[in-house]
C-alpha cells in the first residue's frame, strides 16, 4: 500500500444561516407577559407562560405583523393561511414541554436579500422566516444549583431560515449585519446581542471539486453550529469549519462525504475557539410536531396585508443609493449615515431644515457619531435637534463661524437650548467675514508693523513667515474671529497692490 498523498484540494464553502430575532413587541407572544431583558428572574410570567394546566394561549397581533412585516421586506411570500404547531421537547427552560411554533406552513417564504459583496451583488435566497415562542434560560452562575429564569419563556421569536448560497466567511458576516441593520430599519427588534436577541445557527459544508477525485465534486457532510450569539463566534465558527472540514477530508476523502456520513451537530467553544461535536442527526429528537390546538389558524385579508405594508420604510439599500444620488454623498459616508435608521432619519431631518448635505453628512460624521459613541447613545439623543444641527450648518456654509469653531459649538449645544448663533457669539466665535469690517483691523496691523510689511513686499526668504507674521496679528486684534481667507486676501491685496 502507498501512502495517501495529502494535498490541498480544491473547494468551495457553502453555507445556510439560520437566525432568531427576538421581537420587540411590549408583551409575550401568546400571554400579556412584558417582554423585557433585565428585570430580575421570574418576574414576567404568568399561568400561559409558566405552561399550567388549564391555561389558553392567545396570539399577540403586533408580533404576527413585525414578523409579516420582516417576510415583506425580504421579498417572501407570505402566506394567507398559517397555523401553529406543538414542537415537542422536554428542557428544563421549557415548562410546557413543548413550543409553539409553525412547522409546516410557515407565514412567509421563497423570498431574497441583495447584498453588496466585493462590489458585486450577491443574492441570498430566503427559504422561510416563521414565528415561534423563546424558552426560558438556565442561570449557571448560583451557588450550589442552577436555576431557571422565565421571563424569556414566551417572548416572540422569528425565524428566518436562509438557503445556502453563502460561499464565504465574508458572505456570511455581510448577511449576517445585512439581517441586523434590517430588522432594526424595520422596527421589529432591537437586535442587541448582549442581550441575545440575536442568534445564528450556521449550516456548512465544502464542495470539493479536487483535480484527483474523478467523480467530479461532493459535499462534505453538513455540520450545524447551534446557538452562536455573536458576530465574532459567527465569523470564527465559519472560518474554523471550513479549515477542519479540508482537514477531516484530507484524513479520509472516500468517506468524510455527505452521502456516506449524517450531518451532524457541532457547539462552539468560546474559550478554545473550536467546535465541539454534540449528536449525529439519527441522534436527534423526535420533536413530534402536531397542530396546536389551543390557538385558531391565522388568515391574512388583504387589508390587512397592505396595512402591515404601509409599515415597511424604505430598506437600506435602497436608502444607501438614494444618498448617493440625491446628496451627491459619496459611498462610504453615504453608507455610514444609513448604517442605522435613526441616523439616516436626523440627517435628512436636518437638510430638511436647511443644512447643506455635504456639511450635515460631515458634521455628523466627525462630531455626531464621535460624541454619541463616547456617550454611548445615538446621535438623535444628544441634545442637538436635527434643527439645531441646521442652525450650525448654516453658520459654517455662510463663513459666520470656522469649522474647528463648529466642534465647540457642537458641544455646547448638547449642554444648552441656546440657538447656535447666540452660542457663537457667547463664545466669541463668530467669525468676521466681511471685508469693510476687516479693513481697518488689517490696516491698523500694517501701519504697526513697517518691518514685516517691508519683509512681505521684498519676496523671498521672509516673505512668507512675514506675511503669517500679520495675519497673525490680525488674528489676535479680532479676538480669533476674523476669517482667515479673507483677512489674509486683504492683507495680500493692501501689500502687494
Ligand atoms: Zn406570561
Amino acid at each position: 500500500m502507498s501512502p495517501q498523498k495529502s494535498h490541498t484540494p480544491q473547494y468551495r464553502p457553502t453555507v445556510g444561516l439560520e437566525i432568531h430575532v427576538e421581537l420587540a413587541t411590549a408583551s409575550k407572544m401568546f400571554c400579556a407577559c412584558t417582554n423585557k431583558f433585565g428585570d430580575p428572574p421570574n418576574t414576567n410570567v404568568c399561568p400561559v407562560c409558566l405552561g399550567m394546566p388549564g391555561v389558553l394561549p392567545v396570539m399577540n397581533r403586533k408580533a404576527y405583523e413585525f414578523a409579516v412585516r420582516v417576510g415583506l421586506a425580504l421579498n417572501c411570500n407570505i402566506a394567507t393561511y398559517t397555523k401553529w404547531d406543538r414542537k415537542g421537547y422536554y428542557y428544563p427552560d421549557l415548562p410546557k414541554n413543548y413550543q409553539i411554533s409553525q412547522y409546516d406552513l410557515p407565514l412567509s417564504s421563497n423570498g431574497y436579500i441583495d447584498l453588496p459583496v466585493d462590489s458585486q451583488v450577491k443574492r441570498v435566497g430566503i427559504t422561510r422566516a416563521h414565528l415561534e415562542e423563546d424558552a426560558g434560560k438556565n442561570v449557571h452562575d448560583l451557588p450550589d444549583c442552577t436555576g431557571v429564569d422565565l421571563n424569556r419563556a414566551g417572548v416572540p421569536l422569528l425565524e428566518i431560515v436562509s438557503e445556502p448560497d453563502m460561499n464565504s466567511p465574508q458572505e456570511v458576516m455581510v448577511y449576517a449585519r445585512a439581517m441586523r441593520q434590517l430588522v432594526r430599519y424595520l422596527g421589529v427588534s432591537e437586535a442587541n446581542m448582549q442581550h441575545g436577541h440575536m442568534r445564528f445557527e450556521p449550516n456548512i459544508s465544502l464542495w470539493i471539486f479536487d483535480e484527483a477525485e474523478t467523480d467530479g465534486g461532493h459535499y462534505t457532510p453538513i455540520v450545524e453550529v447551534k446557538n452562536l450569539n455573536s458576530f465574532r463566534a459567527l465569523e470564527k465558527t465559519v472560518v474554523f469549519e471550513i479549515e477542519r472540514q479540508i482537514n477531516e477530508w484530507q484524513a479520509d476523502s472516500q468517506n468524510y462525504r455527505m452521502d456516506k456520513m449524517s450531518k451532524q451537530n457541532r457547539g462552539w467553544d468560546d474559550v478554545k475557539e473550536i467546535t465541539v461535536f454534540q449528536r449525529h442527526k439519527e441522534e436527534a429528537q423526535e420533536y413530534r410536531y402536531f397542530p396546536e390546538p389551543d390557538l385558531l389558524p391565522v388568515e391574512i385579508d388583504e387589508a390587512w396585508l397592505k396595512q402591515i405594508r404601509s409599515q415597511v420604510p424604505e430598506l437600506p439599500a435602497a436608502r444607501l443609493e438614494r444618498f448617493q444620488k440625491e446628496f451627491g454623498l459619496e459611498a462610504k459616508l453615504a453608507n455610514l449615515l444609513t448604517s442605522e435608521k435613526s441616523i439616516a432619519d436626523y440627517f435628512e431631518q436636518a437638510v430638511r431644515a436647511g443644512a447643506s448635505a455635504k456639511r450635515a453628512a460631515n458634521m455628523i460624521q466627525s462630531q455626531g457619531l464621535r460624541l454619541a459613541n463616547e456617550r454611548g447613545t445615538d446621535v438623535g439623543s444628544l441634545g442637538v435637534w436635527p434643527e439645531r444641527l441646521a442652525q450650525l450648518c448654516k453658520l459654517a456654509d455662510a463663513d459666520k463661524v470656522s469649522a474647528t469653531a463648529t466642534v465647540a459649538i457642537f458641544e455646547a449645544m448638547m449642554e444648552s437650548e441656546d440657538s447656535a448663533e447666540k452660542i457663537a457669539q457667547d463664545k466669541n466665535l463668530m467669525q468676521v467675514s466681511d471685508a469693510s469690517e476687516l479693513e481697518s483691523v488689517v490696516q491698523q496691523v500694517l501701519t504697526e508693523n513697517t518691518k514685516a510689511v517691508e519683509d512681505y513686499r521684498a519676496g523671498g526668504k521672509k516673505s512668507k513667515k512675514a506675511r503669517g507674521f500679520l495675519l497673525g496679528q490680525v488674528m489676535q486684534k479680532s479676538k480669533g474671529q476674523a476669517n482667515p481667507k479673507v483677512a489674509g486676501e486683504i492683507i495680500d491685496k493692501k501689500v502687494l497692490g
